[in-house]
């Protein structure tokens, strides 16, 4: 991992700012925790006594590296060379868990007895409560009440992992009304907790931290890359985008190669134009959302509007403060797909490869066609993680 370098223009500046968008817009409660770990976080996990801890569990507990995958089939049909990064073979099923074994591994080092977490489907709940009980730490997840509802499996798994589920029963009962009571709790225990976020999203230093820990992504698509094709640089990054840690980890080592495109995909819903969408960068604009100036969705008097997608992890109405940098400086290019693009695309994987994706990895294949990619061009999809969680909806649509 490198040290904040001031003339990047796409990482993080020493005020905790990507251009227009960053920055910790917190209660005056939170001060001391955020200074806490604005202060600590990077020598923290540059120590080499960390990375070495971090490096195995990543490789012994997690199963990294993940494979990049070359997609034959996938790749004729679309008539160009298309290579999917696994993290849907990561432990508990996707990318999150890069980021939870890091921040469980920061909060011992900051001397916390307790972890709270948020989450929405409860895969970051699920990622969480795994490193808990790995550590032996209390941990509290807070989730919507619906999301209780709709998630009964994950919620079995975090209770079986020995987490607490609290739920949230405010609003519109989701995640982010999880994340206004997690917030609210790590309020409430400053001295003794640590909040793990599960995305690029919240006050600094999360934002960096968090694509930190998910860079190793991108660092072995690197070396993958060249051992398969003889070139580390890929023509096209493919991500979908829901807070965008996936996407942040995939574009992390080639954000300052202009010659690599990073496509970021938000989950278009029933359409950008229905009302029942997702699309953050078409559909929001400027302002503040659980601690960081962003792009969110928001009526005019500034009330964050609901947002719908099919996908529980791209069911957010905001993205991290980084990708909205990208998005205004024209660095990375932002595109959406439809509930049904993305059953579509899901289905199309599964027939061509043997391979049934997360819902929301099914959103970045859906782009595939839309990218204008040639027989020449190389393609990463990152398939951020597996389609098990999602086997309810896929049943709906056998025929
Ligand atoms: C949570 C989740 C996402 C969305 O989160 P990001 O922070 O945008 O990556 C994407 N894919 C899967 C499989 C997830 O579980």
């Amino acid at each position: 991992m490198e040290t904040t370098v001031a003339n990047q223009p796409y990482q993080v500046n020493e005020k905790g700012y990507y251009g227009h968008f960053g920055g910790a817009f917190i209660p005056e409660m939170l001060y001391p925790n955020v200074e806490n770990l604005r202060d600590n976080y990077l020598t923290i996990i540059q120590s080499p006594e960390f990375q070495k801890e971090y490096n195995d569990l990543l490789r012994d507990y997690v199963g990294r590296p993940t494979p990049l995958y070359r997609a034959k089939r996938l790749s004729e049909k679309y008539g160009t060379n298309i290579f999917l990064k696994r993290e849907d073979l990561c432990h508990t099923g996707a990318h999150k868990i890069n980021n939870t074994i890091g921040q469980i591994l920061l909060a011992q080092r900051l001397g916390k007895k307790r972890i709270v977490a948020e989450t929405g489907a409860g895969q970051h709940g699920v990622a969480t409560a795994t490193v808990c009980a790995l550590m032996d730490l209390e941990c509290i997840v807070y989730m919507g009440a619906l999301d209780i509802e709709r998630q009964a499996p994950n919620v079995a798994r975090m209770k079986m992992l020995g987490a607490e589920v609290r739920a949230a029963t405010c609003g519109s009962k989701t995640l982010k009304d999880a994340t206004n009571e997690a917030m609210r709790h790590w309020i409430n225990n400053p001295e003794d907790t640590h909040y793990i976020i599960g995305s690029v999203v919240g006050p600094h230093p999360y934002p960096d931290m968090v694509a930190r820990f998910q860079a190793i992504i991108s660092e072995e698509i690197k070396w993958q890359l060249q051992e398969h094709t003889g070139k580390e640089n890929p023509d096209y990054v493919v991500a979908c985008v829901g807070g965008g840690s996936n996407a942040a980890g995939a574009f992390y080592h080639y954000l300052d190669r202009p010659s690599v495109k990073l496509v970021a995909v938000e989950a278009a819903g029933m359409g950008v134009n229905s009302g029942h969408s997702a699309a953050t960068t078409a559909l929001g604009k400027p302002g503040v959302l659980h601690g960081s100036r962003t792009i969110l969705m928001q009526t005019d008097d500034g009330q964050v509007v609901e947002p719908f997608s099919i996908s529980a992890g791209l069911d957010y109405p905001g993205i991290g403060p980084q990708h909205a940098h990208l998005f205004a400086s024209g660095r990375g290019t932002f595109l959406s797909a439809t509930d049904e693009e993305a059953v579509q695309a899901a289905f199309e994987l599964t027939k061509l490869e043997g391979i049934i994706p997360a819902l929301e990895s099914a959103h970045a294949l859906a782009a595939l066609g839309r990218l204008g990619a040639g027989p020449n061009d190389t393609v990463v999809v990152n398939l951020s993680g597996r389609g098990d969680k999602d086997m309810a909806t896929y049943m709906k649509h056998l025929d």
